[in-house]
């Protein structure tokens, strides 16, 4: 399965819509956007599947009804707690989406970004919407802070050497974020050394793998002991909510002040 993110929204939200196609048949993940999707399959010869949507945000899914429309036998896929009637499966927790023989999902909850979150699943491939970025999370919009923590630590379990899929760009701020809060990461100084982001270029194959971002991403660090006791001076407590909550507040503040 080929898989390829092609930019959208790129002057304001700088998301990827993510396709996966086999040369024939094509799936694709969070269309904010329908134009550059609906140029792709066409340059490709590619017939449209599936729709897979992580949660009923606008710029996941504006794009759905002209891609039903282009594809009426699309099959739209989303969470069971959105509210948008777009969505013909209503996906939860260990459900099992089956694709194609070679292309099976497990649904795994994610709340915290909103109330309605999933992940999209399997041995090789993890599509997570905007629970996790690259070096980064995404912002408590609709969820509680104590859901966002319980989805990172259930994402954490994955194995390392899942590829890694999310729907922004937003990698160099989050690096930066990363450094401030863990200064003496060396592995962060070596993603740091060999990051080279191209948005918006279309993006081929993992933007990352799951073991990368647990070295890296301070998201995923919360409980490491030196980020842990600078999350404490900040008034953090010890539970997992607090310091995701005390972290992603910090994050926010430094997104302003940038
Ligand atoms: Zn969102």
């Amino acid at each position: 399965m080929n898989i390829v993110g092609l930019p959208a929204l790129v002057d304001t939200y700088e998301n990827y819509i993510w396709i996966l196609h086999d040369e024939k048949q094509a799936f694709v993940v969070d269309p904010g956007e329908s134009i550059q999707v609906l140029e792709y399959l066409d340059k490709h010869g590619l017939e449209l599947r599936a729709i897979l949507i992580t949660h009923q945000h606008a710029d996941h899914t504006n794009g759905v009804n002209a891609l039903v429309e282009a594809f009426p036998k699309a099959v739209v896929y989303g969470p069971s707690k959105s509210n948008l009637s777009t969505i013909q499966v209503k996906c939860k927790e260990n459900d099992k989406v089956t694709l194609a023989d070679d292309l099976k999902f497990k649904i795994l909850d994610i709340p915290g970004h909103t109330k309605d979150h999933i992940a999209f699943y399997n041995d090789d491939i993890l599509f997570c919407g905007d629970t996790l970025f690259t070096a980064g999370c995404g912002r408590i919009l609709g969820g509680t802070a104590k859901q966002f923590s319980n989805s990172i630590l259930k994402l954490r379990e994955l194995p390392d050497n899942t590829g890694f899929y999310c729907a922004h760009e937003y990698t160099n701020t989050n690096l930066k974020f990363a450094q401030l809060v863990e200064p003496d990461n060396a592995e962060l100084t070596k993603r740091i050394a060999n990051s080279a982001i191209k948005y918006p270029a279309i993006h081929i194959g993992a933007q990352s793998t799951l073991g990368e971002e647990k070295l890296t991403n301070p998201f995923l660090r919360f409980d490491t002991p030196a980020l842990k006791q600078r999350l404490i001076e900040r008034g953090a407590s010890d539970s997992a909510e607090s310091l995701f909550n005390t972290l992603r507040t910090w994050k926010d503040e430094f997104d302003r002040a940038n």
